[in-house]
């Protein structure tokens, strides 16, 4: 199936639109973020043929996101024609999302308080390079081979420098990272190395790094993989299509998400808008966006903390006035972002406006935990045989509050993302060797 696709901002009331193949990230006409915009309606029929495709005769049907490439054709292929599939699309050889959908873990549920058959957790940490960020990297190099780039260029907090490295190296393509000096975990750093990735150290936090790798991607031949893309999104897409498959397309009530950058919580919005647009949903599910309490700019903004307004999406016309007038506050205060979980360790989330777009479609909330909550989500995952980043244990530690808060109700069905593997060895020895916290078992001498 050929779908034909452009850019569109995500002001409704602007309407700018550029080429599929353009590198714009941002409208010039009023500053908004862009969107993929498809132009036909996927029939629903599509449902078996993702299902049938499992059976893994090519890489693409193996893929976890090219599996439901006519869902984010912006390459605008025929999806039926290997050869084009080949031709276009970047894969590591079909592991991206492949290993990934919901699990049942028993003793989450129980530390939670829900039902083990209502909760589900997906780890998107068993993508190739250990992250969700696998999903959207495999479709914005697709994008960046399209508009002929030779170089790809991202800010990190960690994970996102280890995918681009890995799909750079696959691809044999430059890869260009900027770095906060000093505040990456080097577990996630050494992988970029690995991969061959150029360093630049910035001086500064996440958001300073991510403002300088912006201009260098302005260069010619060079071009920015940061979730700001909005061909990241397309492929983070495939996160809620895969929980959503697994539940026979049947719409939970609840998906939960740890909040950064909110690259995730907005490609959640996204997906969920498309396939209720598209009829293939008939139900909405509520969207939860965890942050860290030492890095809360948006359940500050959007739960009325700062200047007691609540930031809404507001029908496509967000206060952006109030948002820079809290970043004026953050800097004059030297209040930057700090907790232990360092992938959600951002304090100006460049998809806000997006972000607050899915919490309106999706009637969602914003909550927040402490390191020692996430923590304890960490290790409890850990128990079932299953393995988390501290950031992802913001899903788990988030759940419990919204089911302690009846926010979440006992006979919700919610799925959580884990969004990563565990990468810092030193956090797991640490939390077990303090007998005073909760899943902690020392070691007898
Ligand atoms: C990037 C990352 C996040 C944050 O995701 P956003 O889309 O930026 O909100 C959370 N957890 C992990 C493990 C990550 O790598
Ligand atoms: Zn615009």
């Amino acid at each position: 199936m050929k779908q034909s696709a452009h850019l569109l901002c995500i002001n409704p009331k602007c309407g700018q639109i550029y080429p599929i193949v353009s590198r714009q990230i941002k409208c010039e006409k009023c500053g908004h973020l862009l969107d993929v915009e498809y132009k036909e309606k996927p029939p629903t029929k599509l449902k078996e043929i993702f299902y049938q495709r499992r059976s893994r005769d090519s890489i693409y049907n193996e893929s976890g996101v090219w599996r439901f490439r006519e869902l984010l054709n912006f390459a605008e292929i025929e999806t039926e024609e290997l050869d084009q599939c080949s031709k276009f699309l970047v894969s590591l050889d079909g592991a991206e999302g492949r290993q990934s959908k919901p699990y049942h873990m028993s003793k989450v549920s129980n530390f939670v308080g829900i039902g083990n058959n209502n909760l589900m957790l997906q780890p998107e940490g068993y993508n190739p390079s250990g992250s969700f960020k696998d999903n959207g990297m495999a479709s914005a190099v697709t994008h960046a081979k399209m508009t002929g780039a030779k170089k790809i260029i991202c800010a990190s907090t960690g994970n996102t420098s280890a995918s681009a490295g890995m799909f750079a190296a696959n691809e044999n393509m430059e890869c260009d990272v900027y770095i906060p000096d000093g505040q990456i975990a080097p577990g996630k750093l050494s992988q970029a190395y690995q991969f061959g990735t150029q360093m630049i150290k910035v001086n500064g936090n996440f958001d300073d790094a991510f403002t300088k790798s912006l201009d260098a991607a302005n260069e010619e031949g060079s071009y920015t993989v940061n979730s700001v893309n909005p061909f990241r999104i397309e492929g983070q897409k495939t996160i809620p299509f895969r929980a959503l498959e697994f539940l026979e397309w049947e719409v939970p009530d609840w998906i939960v998400y740890p909040g950064g950058a909110l690259g995730n919580t907005s490609s959640c919005g996204k997906s969920l808008i498309e396939l209720y647009n598209w009829g293939w949903i008939k139900k909405i599910p509520k969207i939860a966006v965890i942050n860290a309490e030492g890095a809360n700019t948006l359940h500050n903004l959007y739960n009325g903390e700062f200047e007691n307004e609540e930031l809404r999406w507001n029908g496509g016309s967000p206060n952006l006035e109030l948002v820079d007038r809290y970043y004026d506050y953050m800097n004059k205060n030297n209040l930057g972002p700090k907790t232990k979980a360092t992938a959600i360790q951002i304090g100006k989330p460049a998809n806000i406006a997006k972000g607050l777009r899915a919490l309106e479609f999706t009637n969602g909330c914003v909550i927040q935990v402490s390191d020692k909550e996430m923590l304890d989500g960490m290790s409890v995952v850990g128990l079932n045989g299953f393995d988390c980043e501290m950031a992802s244990g913001a899903t788990v530690a988030g759940i419990k509050k919204l089911v302690d808060d009846e926010i979440i109700k006992n006979d919700d069905i919610v799925v959580g993302i884990l969004t990563g593997r565990q990468k810092e060895p030193l956090l797991p020895i640490d939390y077990h060797n303090d007998p005073a916290n909760k899943f902690a078992k020392p070691p007898r001498i």
